[in-house]
């Protein structure tokens, strides 16, 4: 434990001999000593409160033992007023409340478990120790994400995460970070639950809390996207160009911004042309103009106008464009620009 002082000036006593001189005339100073955790000026409590008492004269300091006890402690007591004292207890206040509302937090997570464990939905998070599951497993494997893909007639079909962890704050983390978004993260295969295996589970703390995202977050993060969900796409270069504007849509998280990149990547690769554009915007908003110029021209060609429009815009900023060719090209492929 660490201690600072805190020092707080008396009314002078009188009456009091000197052995110095004849001077009868105090001064008091009253010395807190107190616990501090982290900061110094954030004391927790006070260990133990003293008064000095020196000569107004000679600055000669009173021997403690040679004053009267009762009179030791009335100085005391006006030295110390409770407002004075009052403020010790500053980080211990702090400490309870903040374990208060942690307390608070955690009877907020267990009502709402218990509220969702009987009235599943499709999307619930389930953080589960999968030990209590299944006794096969090793003690690094006891941590897992479950989430509900369906609801039907009171059963409830689930499926696990693919990753197994020590501790069941990784979970959390891995809902923050993003990853849980990825269809890769959860496997394939349902294992289904009516109502009162549920409860039985949760009973046997194999549930440990359900989370319920709301506008399809959890912890800050996008976990489920809503356009990608029961949507069929013609191809898979469109289905990345719609998650990696899932992903832009809270671009403001660096994770997100980088599954973006990811997603318009494959997209782009896979020849879509909005995809492509989506990609040059990142590029161009990074000012990483050359990347951006070589997917324009790839959707140029295709005779996306947003890419002309854009790649003639930036082409001139660049270094080595030539924007001549570039229309001379579109123009060889049969485009005409004086329609756009
Ligand atoms: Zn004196």
């Amino acid at each position: 434990m660490e201690y600072g002082y805190f020092t707080l000036k008396g009314k002078q006593v009188d009456n009091l001999p000197c052995e110095q001189c004849n001077n009868d005339t105090f001064n008091v100073k009253g010395i807190i000593k107190y616990v501090f955790v982290f900061l110094e000026y954030l004391p927790v409590f006070p260990v133990t409160k003293s008064v000095i008492l020196s000569c107004t004269n000679c600055n000669e300091i009173i021997d403690r033992t040679a004053i009267e006890s009762s009179l030791y402690k009335s100085i005391k007591k006006n030295v110390f007023k409770f407002y004075f004292v009052l403020p010790m207890y500053v980080g211990l206040l702090f400490f309870l409340s903040l374990l208060g509302y942690w307390q608070y937090l955690k009877h907020e997570e267990n009502t709402l478990t218990k509220a969702y464990i009987h009235s599943p939905q499709k999307n619930d998070f389930y953080f589960i120790n999968y030990e209590k599951i299944n006794d096969n497993i090793r003690p690094t494997q006891k941590y897992r994400l479950g989430k509900v893909v369906s609801v039907n007639d009171g059963l409830i079909s689930m499926i696990y995460g693919g990753f197994t962890y020590t501790r069941s704050s990784s979970l959390i983390r891995d809902v923050q970070g993003g990853m849980t978004y990825d269809a890769r993260y959860f496997n394939h295969k349902e294992h289904s639950f009516t109502l009162d295996e549920l409860q039985n589970l949760y009973a046997d703390n194999a549930i440990l809390a359900i989370k319920r995202p709301k506008n399809n977050r959890l912890y800050g993060n996008v976990v489920i996207d809503s356009i990608s969900i029961n949507r069929k796409y013609s191809s898979i270069a469109e289905m990345h160009n719609d998650r990696g504007l899932a992903f832009m849509r809270y671009s403001h998280i660096a994770s997100n911004l980088e599954n973006a990149y990811k997603h318009f990547s494959l997209s782009s690769e896979g020849g879509l042309s909005k995809g492509q554009v989506n990609l040059s915007k990142l590029y161009i908003g990074a000012s990483d103009i050359n990347k951006a110029l070589y997917w324009l021209d790839k959707a140029a060609i295709q005779g996306n106008y947003e890419a002309i429009r854009l790649y003639i815009e930036h082409c001139n900023v660049a270094d080595g464009c030539d924007k001549k060719l570039f229309i001379s090209k579109l123009e060889m492929t049969g485009f005409d620009l004086s329609l756009n």
